[in-house]
């Protein structure tokens, strides 16, 4: 028993529609005729490459007109559009798929998706003979199938033999130099093409890698530049079911392309390919299993494209603070911390999720202005955003442009992977590298350094050095037992790029940095590692271990030259003296009530995440 929902619905679906008994099995081409007729098979694959597959699924057949929609996408990428366009139009026939339906004056196919327009297509692929056109042809089925294909030299000879038809049509554009070469050339690639055997499974993993913005969903390669995608759906969705292509757009509601050997593949754009195979046809030449498995899955799940989803602010807003309320992990003393809560509502984050296409981005827009009212630093925080249309990008590169003129900062985050995007904010913001916005890898790196530009506008923030007493955890510590501590303190100078300690070293060491930073750093997997925060000079560590007498649980390395003082707390711990309990006393009660504050900072900073 298979557990997976959809799963057990196609086979359901595959067994109610086996019975469906209409058309009939392609003959003008006679090696057509050896299909069996009740061969059967759905597939269906996401764009997170993941497939689901019943009945003949895996039986190979001649991929025949779904040809012509890889091959319009090869001729794009060519040619381009303009190119194109000059030789095939782009209008439904409403007429059968091997109409002769030429524009009167100039001769020009109506479509790619009928014979005409394929082979005319053909024609515009780059190569100096047919074997180079083909050789090329078939390298993009590669990347499309993840795997090589073969030609089913039966069907080719069957079809070359008898092709008279598309031989005449081939003639009639050589006459109207619509194809300017050689048309045994070109007809011997188009049949050649029509051959090419693939699976259903195949069908759905092209439908998937075009509903993926041209991306094979399960191997990661890309086999057509995003922005001719449109261009191939669009013919698919107007042209690609012959003269049935009105109705089906009208019940299915996808772009999709079938072919005489049986096979129908539709694309949901963002979603999935389907793909079904059964070789009886109905007298438009469509795969009537087809048809009427299409139809029912469309309309038991409301495929249809133009049933859409709706961008609302908190499916794009994960969430959005400021840093009074969620400061960085950057440790400060006392009076940094103050002026952060009192200074931290004029830097606010919004971090982004999902797809930011126009009416996501136009909310990212707005919330960003709103944000803009009180705030003069706005981080854009990008991890979370799964996909960044074009046009979205320069939405957003434009509300940077007018936040920049009216002298707000703005930095962005989390752009790892997303490099055409910043590419072109780059450009459209006119950027230099002197610019502090761009590319900060976590959000927490842009906000200690907002944090960094409020302090610098404010006196108590300079140390680069700090005195002993100036230390939270000795506060209130008198003359005398400032003298006695003191006392027992080691002095070490670490250089720049020292380990101070490691994590599961023993903890037993407190350490008060006098000058210079550290950082917190915690080893990863794969050699890798994140920073958890830096000290600088007034700063303390190692209190926790020697609370709970546990090990270190980071790595702690020196930024740049640093000089502490270190406690063995264990040398504190023997000796027995009133003075002696007194600092010990005294330094157990700041740590606590830094501890304390610690805790409140954390507990108000998931509120604000959480809200
Ligand atoms: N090879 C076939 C032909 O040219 C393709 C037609 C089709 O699949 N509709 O007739």
């Amino acid at each position: 028993m298979n557990v997976n929902y959809f799963q057990n619905y196609l086979e359901t679906l595959h067994q109610s529609y086996a019975n469906l008994d209409k058309g009939e099995v392609a003959s003008y081409i006679p090696e057509l005729l050896k299909a069996d007729p009740q061969w059967f098979g759905i597939a269906l694959i996401t764009v997170d490459g993941h497939v689901y597959q019943v009945g003949d699924s895996r039986q190979p057949f001649t991929i025949q007109s779904i040809s012509k929609a890889i091959t319009y996408g090869i001729a794009l990428e060519d040619n381009g559009v303009e190119a194109v366009l000059q030789k095939v139009d782009v209008e439904p026939s409403g007429e059968a798929f091997n109409s002769i339906s030429l524009e009167p004056d100039t001769g020009r196919p109506r479509n790619p998706m009928i014979n005409a327009g394929a082979i005319a297509t053909v024609a515009l692929i780059n190569g100096e003979s047919a074997d180079d056109k083909l050789k090329r042809m078939l390298k993009c089925y590669e990347r499309y199938l993840g795997r090589s294909v073969t030609i089913d030299e039966d069907v080719y000879r069957s079809e070359k033999s008898t092709g008279h038809r598309n031989r005449a049509i081939a003639y009639l554009l050589r006459n109207s130099d619509i194809i300017e070469k050689d048309t045994d050339d070109v007809l011997d690639v188009y049949f050649k093409q029509c051959s090419i055997l693939v699976t259903c499974r195949d069908l759905a993993l092209i439908g998937a890698t075009l509903a993926n913005n041209g991306v094979n969903p399960i191997t990661g390669v890309r086999v057509l530049a995003s922005h001719y995608v449109p261009k191939v759906l669009s013919v698919m969705s107007s042209c690609g079911m012959y003269d049935y292509s009105g109705a089906w757009v009208y019940e299915v509601g996808m772009p999709a392309k079938s072919g005489v050997g049986g096979g129908i593949v539709a694309v949901l754009p963002g979603q999935f390919g389907l793909a079904v195979f059964s070789p009886k046809l109905d007298e438009r030449g469509n795969s009537a299993r087809g048809i009427a498995a299409c139809k029912k899955i469309s309309s038991d799940f409301g495929l249809h494209m133009f049933r859409t989803g709706r961008s609302t602010t908190s499916s794009v807003i994960h969430a959005s603070y400021d840093a009074a309320h969620v400061p960085s992990k950057r440790t400060r003393n006392v009076e940094q911390g103050r002026l952060i809560a009192e200074l931290g509502h004029k830097v606010m984050v919004l971090e982004l999720h999902g797809e930011l296409m126009f009416t996501s981005a136009e909310i990212v827009i707005h919330e960003a202005m709103v944000a803009a009212k009180k705030a003069e630093y706005l981080i854009i925080d990008f991890t979370r955003a799964a996909y960044i249309s074009e046009g979205a990008d320069s939405m957003i590169a434009g509300l940077i442009q007018s936040l920049s003129e009216h002298g707000k900062t703005i930095l962005l985050t989390g752009t790892w992977g997303k490099y055409e995007t910043i590419k072109l904010i780059k450009k459209r913001i006119g950027y230099t590298d002197d610019m502090p916005l761009l590319n900060y890898d976590a959000i927490d790196d842009a906000l200690e350094w907002c944090e960094d530009q409020l302090l610098a506008g404010q006196a108590s923030y300079t140390a680069a050095e700090a005195p002993l007493v100036a230390q939270n955890f000795l506060i209130e510590f008198t003359a005398e037992e400032m003298e006695v501590f003191e006392s027992m303190l080691e002095h070490r100078s670490y250089d720049e790029g020292a380990y101070l300690c490691r994590e599961g070293d023993p903890g037993d060491l407190l350490y008060f940095l006098l000058s210079g930073q550290v950082s917190v750093i915690v080893p990863l997997s794969h050699r890798r590692s994140r920073r958890i925060t830096s000290l600088s000079a007034g700063s303390a560590f190692g209190e926790i271990a020697m609370l709970d007498r546990g090990k270190r649980s980071a790595d702690i390395v020196a930024d740049d030259n640093v000089t502490c003082l270190v406690l063995d707390y264990k040398q504190l711990e023997e000796q027995s003296s009133p003075l002696a309990m007194c600092i010990r006393w005294k330094l157990a009660t700041n740590i606590g009530r830094d501890l304390a504050r610690k805790l409140r900072k954390a507990t108000l900073e998931i509120k604000s995440l959480r809200s």
